[in-house]
This record gives C-alpha cells, sequence and structure tokens, in this order.
C-alpha cells in the first residue's frame, strides 16, 4: 500500500467512565507516534461504543469527542448488549464511515499492550494479512482463578473443535475487507475469535503482555465467563450433542452387565434386598438424561434466538463521524 493506513481503533465500553481519559490519551499519543514515524496516517481515528453504560461513560465519550475533534468518535448503543456485539456495532460503524482501511479492536481499559499496535500494521502493510490476532505471552497478570478458567475454557474449545487461538481474546486488527465479510455473517449469538478465525484470509499473530486493569474493575465475572465459554462452544461444534448419544452407549453396555450380574445372583439364589443398587442407578440415569436434556436445550434455546432474527443493537446517538 502507498499511502499510510488509514487506521480506525474500536473500543468497546462498559461502565468505563473512570478509564477512559486515560486510555483515550494514552492511544492517542501511541497512534500520534505512529503517525509521526509515516506507519499510519495522521487521520487516524478512535471508535468508543458505549455499550449501554449505567455510569457517565457516554458524557465523558462525547467530551473526548470534543477535546480530540476529529481523533474520537462515539457511539452509543440503546442498551447493554455485551461486549462481543459492542464491538460488531462498532465494526459495522466504521465500515460505513469512509476513514479507514484497517481497524484494530481491543478493550477500553488498555489492558493490552498498545505497543504491539504498530506490528499489527506492520503485518498488514508489508505482509497483506487481512487478519492480525493479538496473543498474550503469558498469563502471569491474570488471577489464579482466571488463569485456571482460561485454560480450561481453551482446553475445552480444543476437545469441542471451536476454532479459537489460545490467549488471543479480542485485540486484533482486521482489514476493512475481513471487516465487511465478518459483517455478513447474520447469527445472532456472536462468538468473534472464533468467526474470525474460521473466516479464512491470511492472518498472522503478534505477541504482547497483558497488563492488570489501572481503573474500574473487571465486567467478567466467573458466572459471565462460563456462560461466554458455553456461547462459544455451542456456537461452533455439535461435538456435546454426539456425544449424548455415545454416552447412551456406554451407560446400555453397563446397564447389561448389570443386567448379567443380577441375573446371575437370581439363578444363584443370592438375591438382595436392593433398595442401594436400585436408587443409585436411579440417580445415575436421572443425571444422564438432565444432563443429556441441558446440552440439547442449550442448541434448542440458540435455534430460537437465531430464528428470531432480532436485531443486536440499536445505535441511540453518535458523535464524531462524518
Ligand atoms: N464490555 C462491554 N460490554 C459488556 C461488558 C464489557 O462492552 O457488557 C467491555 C468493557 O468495557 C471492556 C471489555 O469489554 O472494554 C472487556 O471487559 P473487561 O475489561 O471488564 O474484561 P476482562 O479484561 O476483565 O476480561
Ligand atoms: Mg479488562
Amino acid at each position: 500500500m502507498e499511502t499510510p493506513v488509514r487506521l480506525c481503533v474500536v473500543l468497546p465500553c462498559y461502565n468505563e467512565e473512570d478509564t477512559l481519559e486515560y486510555s483515550i490519551k494514552t492511544l492517542g499519543e501511541e497512534l500520534s507516534a505512529l503517525a509521526a514515524k509515516g506507519s499510519i496516517s495522521g487521520g487516524y481515528r478512535v471508535v468508543c461504543v458505549d455499550d449501554g453504560s449505567s455510569d457517565g461513560s457516554w458524557p465523558e465519550i462525547c467530551r473526548l469527542a470534543q477535546a480530540y475533534a476529529g481523533r474520537v468518535a462515539g457511539v452509543k448503543l440503546s442498551r447493554n448488549v455485551g461486549h462481543q456485539n459492542a464491538i460488531l456495532a462498532g465494526l459495522e460503524w466504521v465500515a460505513r464511515q469512509d476513514f479507514c482501511d484497517a481497524v484494530v479492536t481491543m478493550d477500553a481499559d488498555l489492558q493490552d499492550d498498545i505497543s504491539a499496535i504498530g506490528e499489527m500494521v506492520e503485518k498488514f502493510v508489508r505482509d497483506g494479512c487481512d487478519i492480525v490476532l493479538g496473543v498474550r505471552c503469558s498469563r502471569k497478570s491474570d488471577s489464579l482463578l482466571k488463569r485456571h478458567t482460561a485454560r480450561m475454557f481453551y482446553d475445552l474449545m480444543k476437545n469441542s473443535h471451536t476454532p479459537v487461538v489460545p490467549d488471543h481474546a479480542e485485540y486484533r486488527l482486521m482489514s476493512r475487507r475481513a471487516v465487511e465479510c465478518l459483517l455478513q455473517y447474520g447469527e445472532r449469538n456472536v462468538f468473534l475469535r472464533g468467526i474470525i478465525t474460521s473466516m479464512g484470509f491470511k492472518t498472522a499473530m503478534v505477541h504482547y503482555d497483558r497488563r492488570p486493569r489501572r481503573h474500574g474493575k473487571s465486567k467478567y465475572p466467573l458466572a459471565r465467563m462460563l456462560n461466554f465459554a458455553v456461547e462459544g462452544i455451542t456456537s461452533f461444534s455439535i461435538r456435546p450433542i454426539r456425544s449424548i448419544f455415545l454416552i447412551g452407549v456406554v451407560s446400555l453396555v453397563l446397564t447389561l452387565s448389570v443386567g448379567i450380574y443380577v441375573l446371575a445372583a437370581i439363578l444363584l439364589g443370592r438375591t438382595y434386598p436392593g433398595w442401594a443398587s436400585l436408587m443409585l442407578s436411579l440417580w445415575f440415569l436421572g443425571s444422564l438424561i438432565l444432563i443429556a436434556l441441558g446440552i440439547i436445550g442449550e442448541y434448542i434455546g440458540k435455534i430460537y434466538l437465531e430464528v428470531k432474527h432480532r436485531p443486536r443493537y440499536f445505535i441511540e446517538e453518535t458523535v464524531g463521524g462524518e
């Protein structure tokens, strides 16, 4: 590419009032340094997507859009639609504007090392990669709980053949073309890191270190992380449904051997009152049925949400667009 890349950075923001000033300032410095080096064009933009925050995030975004006029833009969603949809809303909005060749998405708290942006741009410009994934070098900055649950999450993803790159979250660069292709996916339950890694196109990785959060607190407590893991697996894999059949076959084999044992006991005249075994098998089979129903329910629930084809989000207000 001959002219410098026009870069946009999309930041999903949910109750990030305390973080935004620091994030925009720090990001602005980094992007200005890249522009000064000629890696990106001076007309870069940072787009903050307010994901239905209940704090003062939106007034703060408006204030920053004024203070950094032409550099910072804002998109306010009508309600909280979640991290994934907020990113998608930002990407869709950016794709409608005429100021960008490539988009970087990252969390608004700048936990991800922004110095990797330069390397991402290089891979886009020099190597012609449409997708550049930011991958964490280590999880040292995470709590013990987060580290272990993340490991379990990626193992589960791998075993259920869900296409994710371990330790890559939402920090990535996408070319305008890749964004336009991403926007063609019509599903309501978006699991971006799975969709994007399964899209094809020339893809590269950039490794970086993640810092602890400076302001505010994490919006991903354990329950939300578990929900996200289930979303991820059921968005991409029907293996859990298949495994129900296998579990059924195994328990049938077990039942047959129990049957043979019981028959032998009767023939030998060694019958027992049987209460314990009856109770045990009742509970065992009961739990298998419940697990199986739960997994099927998860997929049926997904079908239910998808067939309604409801809009993912509504944009209530924007600031700093064209
Ligand atoms: N976020 C969002 N909508 C939500 C929850 C989170 O847009 O419903 C944003 C949040 O503002 C942040 C990013 O998603 O920019 C990641 O959230 P957080 O930093 O709380 O997650 P963690 O780093 O703890 O995994
Ligand atoms: Mg964070």
